[in-house]
């Protein structure tokens, strides 16, 4: 585990710290008996400041999203969405090809994360997100997105475009031979700022594709067995003041890097 650089994003805004997990950080899912369980702990004293919670959705592809606090369980059930106020309480979501989507109010100190894969964009989860964020005093203006790693529309073939289309997304879909694409990414963006108002420049992604990055778990890549690559971790939390000193000198400790992937043209 040491040396092995979670991925960090965002990390030109100090008060808060977005951090993704990568294949040898190992599985974080639920399912895997306890592997999962030792390697959140471990994750957690490695890259979190000390005296930080970690509270997890177990996500459904739903579209609900449930306030965290200190109180909450480390493992929230049958969420999509954590949303908290709170300082050095980390909210994640695992995914293998699904995009982890985060929000940030930075009037309020309002962060969130959110879970999103084809189903959640049929339920209109990140426009959802937003106003959950607007409901909590944050305004359009200070919010931000970040689209984390997930399945480019190159990779991804999908077999049920006709979801997608019946709903306006045709622009979204394409054809390679007899097998169309999707590109999730594109609709969350478009959701984003079409349908839930946020500025064009207040959403940013990643651009990083969990199938073609081999130093990430891929659902569609590995296949089987499924429940032990559900197992990328994505947080987001706001540490206090002088854990944020602390995590300045990790990250020159551990030079993060984040390599990003080009974008398919
Ligand atoms: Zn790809």
């Amino acid at each position: 585990m040491k040396n092995i650089r979670p991925l960090r994003f965002w990390s030109y805004i100090p008060e808060i710290l977005v951090l993704a997990s990568v294949r040898d950080h190992g599985s974080m899912c639920f399912s895997d008996r306890d592997i999962g369980k030792v390697n959140r702990k471990r994750f957690v004293k490695e890259f979190l400041p000390s005296g930080s919670k970690l509270v997890m959705a177990k996500v459904v592809h739903g579209d609900e999203i449930k306030i965290a606090t200190w109180k909450s369980p480390e493992i929230v059930e049958n969420v999509d969405a954590l949303l908290t106020v709170e300082k050095n309480l980390f909210v994640a979501v695992t995914y293998a090809d699904c995009f982890p989507l985060i929000l940030y109010g930075s009037a309020m100190r309002i962060v969130m994360i959110c879970h999103i894969g084809y189903k959640g964009l049929i339920r209109k989860l990140p426009v959802i997100a937003v106003k959950k964020m607007m409901a909590y005093g944050s305004s359009r203006k200070d919010t931000r997105a970040l689209i984390g790693p997930g399945i480019c529309r190159n990779c991804y073939e999908f077999g049920h475009e006709g979801l997608f289309v019946r709903r306006g997304y045709s622009d979204y879909i394409c054809r390679n031979g007899n097998k169309y694409h999707v590109d999730i990414e594109g609709i969350i963006e478009y959701q984003l700022i079409a349908e839930a108002g946020l500025g064009r420049n207040n959403v940013s992604n990643s651009n990083i594709c969990t199938f073609e990055r081999q130093d990430l778990f891929s659902a569609r890549r590995e296949k089987f067995p499924f429940e032990n690559i559900q197992a990328g971790m994505m947080l987001v939390g706001m540490p206090d003041a002088y854990q944020k000193e602390l995590i300045f000198e990790r990250n020159l400790n551990l030079n993060f890097n984040l390599k990003i992937a080009p974008r398919h043209a």
